[in-house]
């Protein structure tokens, strides 16, 4: 009788190692004793035992992006939306208030429009780039704050000063969704934030091919509440997809420059061509909140731009059709340009009125600006916007 193929084989030895960070998809880690797993639970020795509570893959993603925002003990989950979950159910209960600035994500908008009013948790927006609307919409039993600092799709810049002071003031929790600034532009546990919010899934990881969030807080006690929600509610990564991840974060800095210094030089390039309208970039001079992303972000305007052709959607569509090396998808941050329309996705969900009232027309065009040539780039967004002309 042999079991040679349901036992485990050993790991070759060998004395030299690997160079590569290793991937380990063990779901379940056996100790030597129940010494040692009392040992390991009781915190006097450090050690993993099942992979919804941690793996290492996890673990060596977190500290790393810790490093990029200057946080410790953050946690990686399944999504940027398993991020903003864990947050909300760890740190809120019944009877609590959650101001939402009126730009977030749709997803979250969502989760404050939806979600968390089923269980008891008030909700409400307000202007993020206004100090003193967000002031006027706190209640007595507001609990947390959460903003994104460069919104998706107008690429607004909120007055993130303002609200970090009112935070501190009412001892509200500040959380700072930083997917679209990075760490590379904005770090917000300098400037008051309690807790930090990524979707790995854009421009950290950077390829498109993993899902992944990261959620860090500067209070220990928070962290823990976070920490024992993910793992109760099942909100885990994928070893493999951490993995990805993390050799993703090694060009970040390379990417990031690289698109942002693109973003900026075709935003102007755009914005002189026939029939555009209006184009979006935060340290363009004719950016609304132009001033406040200079204070902020310095010369950091990131790899998000935004534009307007006149045409409607007749000439949308002929834009995207024309524009047949550029993918058409609503995603931001991968290795390579892609466009979006948010009338049709993103923001399809609201009136017309309501896309108008921020600014969203059937001609306007997000760009998640990548690393390609500058003068490919230039050059097929000319093509596309003298197409779109019909
Ligand atoms: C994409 C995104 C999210 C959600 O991230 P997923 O990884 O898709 O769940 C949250 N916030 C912002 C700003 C995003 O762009």
């Amino acid at each position: 009788m042999s079991d040679e193929l349901i036992r485990r084989t050993p790991w070759p030895e060998s004395s030299s190692r690997a160079v590569v960070t290793p991937l380990q998809p063990s779901v379940v880690y056996a100790s030597d004793s129940p010494d040692a797993l009392d040992d390991q639970y009781e915190g006097r020795a450090k050690g993993f035992t099942y992979a919804r509570e941690g793996h290492p893959n996890a673990e060596v993603l977190a500290r790393k992006i810790d490093a990029l925002e200057g946080a410790e003990g953050g946690l990686i989950v399944g999504s940027g939306m398993a991020a903003v979950t864990a947050t909300m159910l760890g740190l809120l209960k019944a009877g609590d208030h959650v101001l939402g600035g009126d730009q977030l994500y749709g997803r979250s908008l969502r989760m404050m429009r939806e979600e968390l009013p089923r269980f008891g948790v008030e909700t409400s927006l307000a202007d993020p780039t206004d100090g003193a609307a967000m002031a006027a919409a706190v209640r007595p039993n507001t609990k947390l704050v959460l903003v994104e600092l460069v919104s998706n799709p107008t690429l607004r810049v909120a007055d993130i000063e303002a609200i970090a002071t009112l935070c501190k003031e009412k001892g509200l929790l500040l959380v700072v969704d930083n997917t679209f600034t990075t760490p590379r532009s904005y770090q917000p546990f300098e400037h008051g934030a309690d807790v930090v919010i990524h979707s790995v899934t854009k421009l950290l990881a950077g390829h498109s091919d993993v899902t992944l969030g990261y959620v860090a807080a500067a209070d220990p006690a928070h962290r823990e509440a976070i920490y024992v929600t993910a793992v109760t509610t099942g909100l885990t990564p994928s070893p493999f997809d951490c993995w990805l991840a993390e050799r993703g974060l090694y060009s970040f800095n390379l990417r990031y420059d690289r698109a942002e210094e693109n973003a900026a030089a075709l935003a102007d390039h755009i914005a002189a061509l026939p029939g555009v309208t209006r184009v979006l970039y935060p340290t363009r001079p004719d950016h609304p909140d132009h001033n406040r992303a200079a204070h902020l972000l310095g010369a950091r305007g990131g790899n998000m731009v935004s534009f307007e052709v006149e045409g409607g959607r007749g000439a949308a569509n002929r834009l995207t059709q024309a524009a047949e090396n550029i993918a058409f998808a609503p995603t931001l941050g991968d290795i390579g340009t892609t466009l979006s329309h948010p009338a049709s996705s993103s923001h399809r969900g609201l009136t017309p009125e309501a896309r108008a009232a921020i600014g969203i027309s059937e001609g306007f065009f997000r760009v998640s600006v990548g690393c390609e040539d500058i003068g490919l780039l230039k050059a097929e967004f000319e093509a596309a916007i003298r197409a779109a002309r019909g």
